[in-house]
């Protein structure tokens, strides 16, 4: 094999080449995987605009975390897989052994492990995650479905941490990737969804995955009320927050509905800072909850949901493009905020 390959590797604030690299050297219980496809995601997105990410990414570094491939070579004492399988690996593995991942909290672990290095022809899978985040892609799945796991891991936590019941109504306020897995998500449960976004595209596809009702924030640019009128004043069940602006966040506060639960699953910019009114979520019983990341247990839900048919890429991701263009495809997503996924293909 040869010992240099093309991988992106990203240098700060908007700043990225993809160029020749050495192919990564394997450790104990590492594997090698030929990235078949790497999708992008909001978070590269704001990691290439901002120029780092204090946990997950610190440059200059290779670059991108939603992948599948074929497993080429194997470290020493690998036993799990053997070069030729189809994987998917997720992008982080936990300990086990620190006091969050005793209480199941794997996604907060102390000693979170990062992998990136999507964005490449090869790239290295740590011991970790092998031995604890990496699944065999059954044959009749494709590596662009696969690669929807780690995306669709976190979605499919954030919206079992609001109590999801089939016949109540949840509202999605954002619809790009994450908010759409939100909404097809939620309609598999059983719920009725309220999908509030800006653009036009967003809400046909909202609609496509069977949101009951849309609101476009074009012709309603204060839907608190609209959505208040559509539960007989009442308000949903469940509010989701999929934009990451306090504005928003505020948004989901003010239409859920008595002992409701909001998540605030878009992360705001650093030092945001909302204002809650107390009497509000003291007497309604709000539960506010907020998510982050995931668990090798939801990574192995959302990869069982893919395998299922359930959910698909072709929902998501409406380009392909060759690594080469990696630099204009960030910037093209830069500048299209919440624009849905593109498939790079090494
Ligand atoms: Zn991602
Ligand atoms: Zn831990």
């Amino acid at each position: 094999m040869n010992s240099q390959m093309m991988a992106a590797v990203l240098y700060g604030k908007e700043h990225l080449r993809v160029e020749p690299v050495a192919v990564p050297q394997l450790q104990n219980g590492d594997i090698l995987v030929r990235v078949k496809v790497a999708l992008t995601c909001g978070t590269d997105v704001k990691v290439f605009r901002r120029g780092y990410h204090a946990r997950m990414i610190v440059p200059p570094a290779v670059f991108g975390h939603e992948l599948a491939g074929d497993v080429v070579a194997t470290g020493a004492g690998v036993t799990k897989f053997s070069a030729g399988d189809r994987v998917v690996a997720a992008n982080s593995a936990p300990c086990e052994k620190c006091y969050f991942c005793r209480r199941d909290l794997q996604n907060l672990c102390e000693d979170l492990l990062f992998n990136n290095g999507a964005y490449a022809e090869y790239i290295r899978i740590p011991a970790r995650i092998v031995e604890s985040n990496t699944y065999s892609i059954p044959s009749h799945v494709s590596y662009q479905d696969a690669a929807l796991s780690e995306p669709l891991a976190c979605v499919v936590r954030g919206l079992d941490e609001t109590n999801p019941r089939p016949g109540d109504t949840i509202a999605v306020i954002g619809l790009g990737p994450i908010g759409l897995m939100f909404v097809s998500l939620a309609k598999l449960y059983g719920m009725r969804v309220i999908a509030i976004g800006r653009r036009k595209t967003q809400l046909e596809r909202a609609a496509m995955m069977g949101a009951h009702e849309l609101i476009s924030t074009e012709d309603v640019p204060m839907p608190v009320q609209h959505v208040r009128h559509m539960t007989h004043g009442r308000g949903v069940d469940v509010a989701i927050e999929a934009v990451g602006k306090p504005e928003t966040w505020h948004w989901a506060v003010d239409m859920v509905r008595r002992g409701g639960t909001v998540n605030f699953f878009g992360g705001c910019p650093n030092d945001s800072k909302v204002s809650l009114d107390t009497s509000l979520l003291h007497y309604s019983e709000i539960t506010c909850k907020a998510s982050f990341h995931h668990t090798p247990a939801y990574i192995q839900k959302a990869l069982q949901l893919v395998v299922d048919g359930h959910v698909t890429a072709q929902a998501f991701v409406n380009r392909e493009e060759p690594l080469s263009n990696l630099l204009e495809v960030m910037r093209h997503l830069m500048s299209h905020n919440g624009h849905m996924k593109t498939a790079i293909i090494p």
